[in-house]
């Protein structure tokens, strides 16, 4: 069979930032934080909106997403946190940990290389005696925004 593969597209963490799904601070349950470009009359935002009690809020002059609040893609498994700001990360994180070859392109091999989402991952995420574990996290993660 052959090696599933996967190669660093380069995204940052803050690609994936600028949307969350977060937990509600009013009722607990799934909402999403997303942030809004700044324009000419207004400044750049955050906000926070919940479909199950109607929460939209706004958080102004915010210069970094700082976990105000608690993100709901996140589980603790026996070697470490595993955590995404969305399911596109959470997706890019479980290709991630289920390949066998991770590759990128040769020409960023030093300075670009430390700046992706992916070569910053710790290793405990890279060991294939943990794969089986945090698969399974990563797709009880996704189920609890799926499902209803
Ligand atoms: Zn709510």
């Amino acid at each position: 069979m052959a090696p599933i593969r996967f190669f660093d597209t380069r995204e940052e963490l803050h690609h994936y930032a600028s949307s969350a799904l977060v937990r509600c601070p009013r009722c607990d349950r799934l909402a999403h934080r997303e942030h809004r470009p700044g324009t000419a009359d207004r400044a750049a935002q955050w906000r926070v909106i919940c479909r199950s009690c109607g929460l939209a809020r706004v958080r102004g002059q915010v210069k970094r997403c700082t976990d105000v609040e608690p993100l709901w893609l996140t589980a603790d498994t026996r070697h470490g946190t595993v955590w995404a700001y969305n399911l596109e990360h959470l997706t890019r994180l479980r290709d991630f940990v289920a390949a066998d070859l991770r590759e990128h392109a040769p020409w960023y091999e030093h300075e670009h290389r430390r700046m992706t989402y992916v070569a910053r991952l710790p290793a405990w995420l890279k060991s294939a005696g943990n794969r089986t574990e945090i698969l399974r996290t990563i797709d009880r993660l996704r189920a609890s925004v799926v499902t209803p």
